[in-house]
């Protein structure tokens, strides 16, 4: 099976990026691709216990794919669920930007 760390840090790189890219005002194209793409992970993720429990995230917390600022701050909510199963200390959601767009990455 796959490193579960590796593809968590991989997968999460991908997902924040990606918020940190949508438009401010994205067209209805790119919200349904989005819609899509993150339905598609309690399907798709090759873990099975975390993609079932992300789909019961993802249902009680329904995707704001309004623009780049909601989306960013839905996956950090998202990203803090599964932080504090495993007890890790929670990100400050307000600093999405500085980790995952403008600022050095780690
Ligand atoms: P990661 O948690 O991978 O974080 C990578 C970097 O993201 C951090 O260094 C930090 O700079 C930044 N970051 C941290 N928190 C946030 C945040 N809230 N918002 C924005 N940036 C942040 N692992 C399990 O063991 N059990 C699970 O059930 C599980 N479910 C997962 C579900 C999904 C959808 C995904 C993508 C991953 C899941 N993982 C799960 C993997 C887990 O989240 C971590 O990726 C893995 O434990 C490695 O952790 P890490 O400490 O290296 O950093």
């Amino acid at each position: 099976p796959p490193d579960k760390d590796q593809l968590g840090r991989a997968t999460w790189t991908f997902l924040h990026t990606a918020a940190a890219y949508y438009p401010a005002q994205p067209t209805p194209a790119q919200r349904s691709h989005m819609l899509a793409l993150i339905h598609a992970l309690p399907a798709l993720y090759p873990c099975n216990h975390c993609a079932e429990d992300f789909g019961e995230s993802v249902a009680q917390h329904p995707p704001d794919v309004s623009g780049r600022a909601g989306l960013s701050r839905w996956f950090c909510e998202r990203h803090n669920e599964v932080n504090e199963k495993l007890g890790k200390a929670p990100f400050d959601c307000a600093k999405t930007d500085e980790r995952w767009k403008d600022g050095p990455q780690d």
